[in-house]
């Protein structure tokens, strides 16, 4: 900040209130107080209720696939899906560029995490550096489709074949993403979804898994709920993970307006790739071929000599300005103290993961976020280029 008159820069460019880095599409209060009469009426709150199936069914049809299941939160949901592929031992080969969560999930449920290093452009698990780390005692793949860019599922798959691998997808940011016309959340044996609040699509607290068959859907739903089969006979030790009416109410609601939220992102990421695109030192995804985008966040990779500021300097003239910025994923799963010690943590090999979240800077993006709002963004970060 050397060089530009600080006092200056603020009165230009602070908001008088925070914009942060997403915010919730809220459905109307008025149709949202209807539900909630029906369920005042129906006097059925939870377990498989009228919303609960509902909305189950809209999401298959939306997301084009045959079977999903709901769930409390997506952190429970892909604990159930490891233990309903009966992985619970040895390891699991994950990366560490990703939400706690996904490693959580495998030491509860008795694996060891394995990392392995990201790809520079995708920033998603490296295929050509997943062989190397398979030992007798992987059991699994656990790729994340970070931002909603799809992994490279062909290759993956291809991998896990030829080891007798499973793969579950963290798909957490992926609701709606289609990769060469078809869901991205088909491939895989299961993929998980989040519908935190923070997500794409929402229901405040909530998740789902997207399965293969009518079969392996109804032992995750007896799994989901303690499982329980039938009044006197548990199949097995399940967990608590349903979703209630209240949510699944809610969801609905979201789901009538999704589409209207992924066109209004999409203009917004259009603004601030136009606007960044020629700022050296500032790289934004391009767009695939092959993939139809759900706009869920909006990354951007600093290149701290070009641009002439770290990613941590920027963070915090943006948060001076009032605007919420987040460093989604620093730091890196790896470096957790629970996972530290881990041999795979070691940073030397997770060179990309550890190069990619130190000068990563996710901006805000959502609906509701005025044109003026996203030029006003892109303007202070053309200008701290300018005046280095
Ligand atoms: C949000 C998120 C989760 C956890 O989902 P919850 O619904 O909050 O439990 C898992 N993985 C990734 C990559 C996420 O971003």
């Amino acid at each position: 900040m050397n060089h530009i008159d600080y006092h200056d820069f603020l009165k230009r460019y602070r908001l008088p209130e925070p914009v942060f880095v997403t915010q919730p599409n809220m459905p109307s209060l008025e149709d949202y107080q209807k539900s909630i009469g029906e369920i005042w009426e129906n006097k059925w709150l939870t377990n498989n209720g009228y919303f609960h199936r509902k909305l189950e069914q809209r999401i298959a049809e939306y997301l084009d696939v045959k079977h999903i299941c709901l769930f409390c939160n997506g952190t429970i949901a892909l604990l159930v899906a490891l233990h309903a592929l009966r992985i619970n031992s040895g390891e699991v080969i994950t990366t560490p560029f990703t939400f706690p969560a996904t490693p959580h999930v495998l030491y509860w449920n008795g694996i060891r995490p394995v990392f392995c290093d990201i790809d520079k452009n995708t920033f998603n698990l490296d295929p050509n550096k997943i062989e190397k780390l398979i030992s007798p005692d992987t059991k699994a793949i656990l790729p994340v489709h970070v931002y909603g860019n799809p992994c490279d599922v062909e290759k993956i798959q291809e991998i896990a074949d030829r080891h007798g691998l499973h793969v579950i997808y963290d798909a957490a940011h992926a609701f709606g993403v289609r990769y060469k016309n078809r869901p991205l959340c088909q491939y895989g044996d299961i993929s998980m979804l989040s519908f935190h609040a923070t997500k794409l699509f929402s229901t405040g607290e909530g998740g789902a898994l997207v399965v293969k068959s009518k079969a392996q859907k109804e032992r995750i739903n007896f799994l989901k709920n303690f499982g329980i089969a039938s009044q006197e006979m548990i199949i097995g030790p399940g967990i608590n993970g349903k979703m209630n009416e209240f949510q699944a109410a809610f969801g609905l609601l979201q789901l009538d307006t999704i589409d209207k939220e992924i066109s209004r992102r999409a203009a917004l990421t259009h603004t601030y790739k136009n606007m960044l695109s020629d700022v050296k030192g500032i790289t934004l995804f391009s767009d695939k071929p092959d993939v139809q985008p759900n706009y869920a966040y909006l990354p951007i990779l600093i290149d701290p000599k070009l641009y002439g500021m770290t990613r941590d300097d920027l963070y915090l003239i943006l948060e001076k300005c009032n605007i919420m910025t987040r460093k989604y994923f620093y730091p890196l799963c790896s470096t957790y103290s629970c996972y530290a010690s881990l041999p795979s943590s070691h940073p030397e090999s997770l060179s990309v993961a550890h190069e990619i979240a130190n000068n990563i800077l996710c901006l805000p993006l959502y609906s509701s976020l005025e044109m003026e709002t996203v030029q006003l963004i892109c303007n202070i970060i053309k200008d701290l280029k300018i005046s280095k």
